[in-house]
């Protein structure tokens, strides 16, 4: 069985905290007004329209007022926020400068130019974006919302594996800590896994911390996959079962999964993929019915923009992914709190396999 690591919030050193403070530009800033009124209303009226299909319209008068808010903070900020697949909608379309998967926020995080980066995401997601942007202020709006697999796996879980197996290169999956990734050659995603463990040339590579993106990768590639044993909270909840029962319900459903699903799982899928994959599937095959195996938010979002296909929703939550609410990221940008930081050293070696992975030509 995996380790646990314990989980929290990583400490700023004195400097850090002296050079954030003094920053004018980073001062506390007293809280906007948050009344809906008729000029809210028409502010807001073209980003209501994004979400009308996901958000009813008795909801809105309660997220306008944050998501005007937000939005001019940004510029104040100078800030960008990049927020991840399975946030909730008002967040997703509403005040997200860029969403996308891991990857996609990873690379994008690589080129931002603001000052300040909001991540609407887990806590491994604002690291990568630090350790990908040392010198900018890296902002999460609840430093509590971890991941179950990030947390499945320590540096020196890495470390007794390569003492296990000397010379086997170790591939690990962004779901995971800047400790743990400074202990591995290269990172991967569940959008580009297969092409990162096939790139390093190995007939064996250790392969971690998800147990069953491990199997899917095994299953797609003659490499020799060693896995550890870590899963999503989230997706390991699905069953095949329940999928066969919805397909005899509606033999025409279309069964679109992510790869952090047991075997059993993604053998009942038309298509399995990375959350980016499946959005991409859902705008090219324009499907009736689906069935979308993964986050819950992620339906709502994609369902936001394309909704004349129907999904069916065998609801999973990531309760770390809801920790992010509008009112905790406007409190974020209003406090520039919580800032991530990682240590230099660690982020040094991280970011030498986050890299590698951002600049595989062929992922
Ligand atoms: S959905 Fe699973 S892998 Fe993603 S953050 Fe939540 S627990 Fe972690």
């Amino acid at each position: 069985m995996p380790v646990i690591e314990s989980f929290g919030p990583h400490r700023k050193t004195a400097a850090e905290s002296i050079r954030l403070r003094d920053d004018r530009r980073f001062r506390v800033l007293p809280m906007p007004g948050l009344e809906w009124n008729d000029e809210v209303a028409r502010e807001t009226a073209h980003l209501f329209e994004r979400v009308k299909n996901v958000i009813p319209s008795v909801e809105w008068p309660f997220f306008a007022p944050y998501v005007r808010a937000i939005n001019a903070l940004k510029k104040e900020r100078n800030a960008v926020i990049l927020a991840h697949n399975y946030q909730t909608p008002e967040i997703y379309h509403c005040i997200a400068d860029v969403v996308g998967d891991s990857l996609q926020l990873a690379r994008e995080a690589s080129k931002a130019k603001a000052d300040v980066i909001v991540q609407c995401g887990v806590h491994f997601m604002a690291e990568t974006s630090k350790i990908l942007n040392p010198d900018k202020v890296v902002l999460i709006p609840d430093s509590k919302a971890g991941c179950s697999l990030a947390e499945s796996i320590t540096g020196a879980d890495v470390r007794l594996l390569r003492e296990r197996y000397p010379g086997v290169p170790v591939v690990s999956y962004v779901n995971t800590s800047a400790e743990v990734k400074a202990e591995s050659d290269i990172c991967c995603t569940s959008a580009n896994a297969v092409q990162v463990v096939e790139s390093l040339g190995a007939d064996k590579v250790i392969f971690l911390p998800d147990q069953y993106l491990a199997a899917y990768v095994a299953s797609q590639s003659n490499v020799k996959i060693i896995a550890w044993k870590g899963a999503c909270e989230v997706h390991e909840r699905f069953t095949g079962d329940e999928l066969r029962r919805a397909r005899e319900h509606d033999p025409s459903v279309q069964i679109i999964a992510h790869p952090e699903c047991p075997p059993d799982v993604l053998a009942e899928a038309d298509y399995t993929g990375s959350t980016s994959g499946m959005i991409k599937w859902v705008r090219e095959h324009h499907p009736h019915r689906v069935i979308m195996v993964t986050e819950c938010s992620m339906a709502d979002n994609v369902s936001a923009e394309v909704p004349d296909v129907e999904f069916v929703r065998p609801c999973n939550l990531c309760p770390h992914m809801k920790r992010i609410t509008l009112p905790k990221v406007l409190d974020s940008l209003l406090t520039m709190q919580e800032e991530v930081w990682v240590d230099p050293v660690i982020a040094a070696k991280a970011r030498r396999a986050v890299e590698r992975m951002v600049n595989l030509k062929s992922c």
